[in-house]
């Protein structure tokens, strides 16, 4: 097929697929109803990742597995499927994604990043219903970070629990306990971080 072809087609794909998703993603009340705003800004703030005022907001993906990741922008998404955790296992995700923006993994993967924007496009709704979100990266991609890098983001997620919301390592590692047994065959984004029993190990190290 020529080159010019090609292009089409994929201008066709790319238009029929944004067609199909115009629909704006409604966040269910169930999720509405979680502090998860509350838990993200705790985060933020004790992280001090982004200027005071600045930073940008989390947002509601209608994804129905458990996923999390921080976009190019430091935009923290998180999955409608990740809201069957409590508070507690959804503040140890946010300050996860946060810990890997603070650690600048993101930038560092930005070319690839990049060319995956605008193909998967996914509606949502900022939580309290401001603004939306009209282009999200592929997960599959920005969660590609090193094994190193996971565990350097479960670290600092690790102290940014123990000293900003008062959750002891022993607690930390029964919450990544509940998320191995929730998550199994859920594929996906889990299956791009070390082994659960590896990232236990590894909090447990946290001074
Ligand atoms: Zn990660």
């Amino acid at each position: 097929m020529p080159m010019k072809k090609i292009i089409l087609l994929a201008i066709f794909l790319l238009a029929s697929c944004a067609h199909q998703q115009a629909a704006p993603y409604v966040i269910p009340q169930y999720v509405k109803a979680r502090s998860v705003e509350t838990l993200y800004n705790k985060a933020i703030f004790c992280s001090s990742v982004y200027g005071a005022g600045t930073h940008p907001f989390v947002f509601i993906n209608p994804g129905k597995e458990p996923n999390a990741w921080v976009d190019t922008d430091n935009k923290v998404h998180l999955t409608e499927g990740l809201f069957r955790f409590d508070d507690d296992t959804i503040a140890f995700v946010i300050a996860h994604e946060i810990a890997h923006a603070k650690l600048k993994h993101v930038r560092n993967r930005n070319a690839v990043s990049l060319a995956t924007t605008g193909v998967f496009m996914v509606a949502g709704v900022f939580i309290p219903g401001i603004g939306l979100l009209n282009h999200a990266v592929n997960p599959a991609v920005t969660n590609n970070y090193s094994k190193v890098q996971e565990y350097e983001a479960d670290k600092l997620a690790s102290e940014t629990l123990a000293s900003c919301f008062n959750i002891p390592v022993d607690k930390q590692v029964q919450i990544l306990q509940s998320m191995q047994s929730g998550t199994i065959d859920a594929g996906g984004f889990w299956d791009q971080h070390p082994s659960w029993a590896d990232r236990i190990e590894n909090i447990k190290q946290t001074p």
